[in-house]
């Protein structure tokens, strides 16, 4: 694959100024840095194995699913053309169909049925289900009332779900539960799916500990690596901990190579601050093709950008709020793309704020916020109060991103926002 250099695809973005971008900028930026991959490694696993992997190839399904017309009810099959259309229909039942086998018995005649169960294959000549609630069973007669069933109620088509030759699932989709399953019922035991991507991250910072040393004045233990680790986790990522690198020379030359070695992608934090006194920066720089940028968002403004070797490297700020938000509007769908996954990118939805909310125009903020149901069952969101891009807590007490847009102005109550809900992303 041709990868672009960063001064590239700088050269190809208009109005491209690393010290004062947008998040969309950034976000067209780190589409030409990790475009989509359909060509990454590619292995097969039996589907139970694939939970959450990328699909590799269309699933092209060699049956037809339902395999036989169907009952969709336990009840009583016939043929509609039995059906009065003023009057109640009495029919004469003369066996019993199980789900299993095919009905073996003589051909119900006109003005007979056969009781059925759900999953029972239909019996030849018979295109109608009537549920066993709504018929009148008089020892062998059955009688239903008339207007309430229809010819070819309660059958299931062969192939109504996906036919034979269909495409079931197409390369790029992730393999959810209801995936697997659709997986499992084509009877298919094994399907090609992307080798995992591996993501290293390590934490800088002297000030930072790690758990279990013992709490010092000034210091902080380190929770980004932990957040990071938990995020790629939910992305079905292998991750490689690199742990904390203080602010030394050697050693974050180390981590950096073998990082960018082991590693697809390599995401730190902290060290990238402007007048950051420290080495961090100046590794980057000297080891990688590398972009230091100023966005205009909130949390989240530092951040670097590059690659070491063909491994994508993201220098993520430090305080713990702006690395979860950096990693979800950033990385998380520059990772996706490397992975090849085609899945929509999160749904913004719209929420009534139910407060009023501060917001210079010009820049991106990303509030963390609870959505609830409003008593007549409107979406509306409140923030969780202290907004610090240190405050994790927040992070933790709220379900959603407030999303409040580049140009948007400040916020009234009772006016509509745009909301990330957090679901499955962390
Ligand atoms: P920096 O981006 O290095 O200037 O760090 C900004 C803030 O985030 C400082 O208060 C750091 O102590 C804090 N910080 C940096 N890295 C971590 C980490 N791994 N865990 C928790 N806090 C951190
Ligand atoms: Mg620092």
């Amino acid at each position: 694959m041709v990868m672009k250099s960063l001064a590239q695809i700088a050269a190809a973005l208009e109005g491209y100024d690393p010290q004062a971008l947008s998040v969309p900028q950034v976000q067209a930026f780190l589409e030409q840095l990790a475009p989509w991959r359909h060509d990454g490694p590619v292995e097969a696993l039996p589907v139970m194995a694939a939970g959450e992997r990328i699909l590799a190839r269309d699933v092209v399904s060699p049956v037809d699913v339902p395999p036989h017309d169907n009952s969709a009810m336990d009840g009583f099959a016939f043929a509609g053309s039995d059906l009065s259309a003023t009057e109640p229909t009495v029919l004469q039942c003369v066996g019993h169909a199980l789900a299993g086998a095919a009905w073996t018995g003589p051909p119900p005649q006109k003005g007979q049925c056969l009781r059925i169960t759900t999953g029972a294959i239909m019996p030849a000549g018979l295109d109608t289900v009537v549920a066993h609630e709504m018929v009148q069973v008089q020892g062998e007669r059955i009688t239903i009332p008339s207007g309430r069933v229809q010819t070819g109620d309660n059958r299931r088509l062969r192939g109504e779900d996906i036919a034979q030759g269909q495409a079931a699932l197409r390369q790029g989709q992730r393999l959810t539960p209801a995936a697997w399953g659709l997986l499992a019922s084509l009877g298919l035991p094994e399907v090609a799916v992307r080798q995992r991507l591996r993501v290293a991250y390590f934490s800088t910072g002297d000030e930072i500990l790690s758990l279990g040393q013992t709490p010092r004045e000034g210091a902080v233990y380190d929770s980004n690596r932990y957040t990071v680790c938990g995020l790629l986790q939910r992305m079905g990522c292998e991750w490689i901990d690199l742990g904390v690198v203080p602010d030394d020379p050697q050693r974050l030359r180390a981590a950096f190579e073998e990082a960018a070695q082991r590693a697809d992608a390599i995401i730190t934090s902290g060290g990238v601050s402007v007048g950051e006194a420290d080495h961090t920066k100046a590794l980057m720089r000297e080891l990688g093709d590398v972009d230091f940028w100023r966005i205009a968002m909130r949390p989240g403004r530092p951040m670097a950008v590059g690659r070491m070797g063909q491994t994508l490297m993201f220098g993520l700020p430090g305080n713990p709020v702006a690395v979860m938000v950096t990693f979800l509007a950033f990385v998380r769908p520059a990772l996706w793309r490397m992975m090849g996954c085609t899945d929509a990118p999160p749904l913004l939805v719209r929420a009534h704020s139910q407060q009023a909310m501060r917001k210079k125009a010009g820049r991106t903020e990303y509030q963390r916020g609870v959505v609830s149901r409003s008593d007549s069952g409107q979406m509306q969101v409140s923030t969780t109060g202290n907004q610090g891009s240190g405050v994790l807590s927040s992070m933790v007490q709220g379900n959603a991103l407030i999303v409040l847009h580049h140009a948007q102005g400040h916020v009234a109550v009772g006016e509509p926002v745009d909301v990330m809900l957090f679901d499955g992303a962390i």
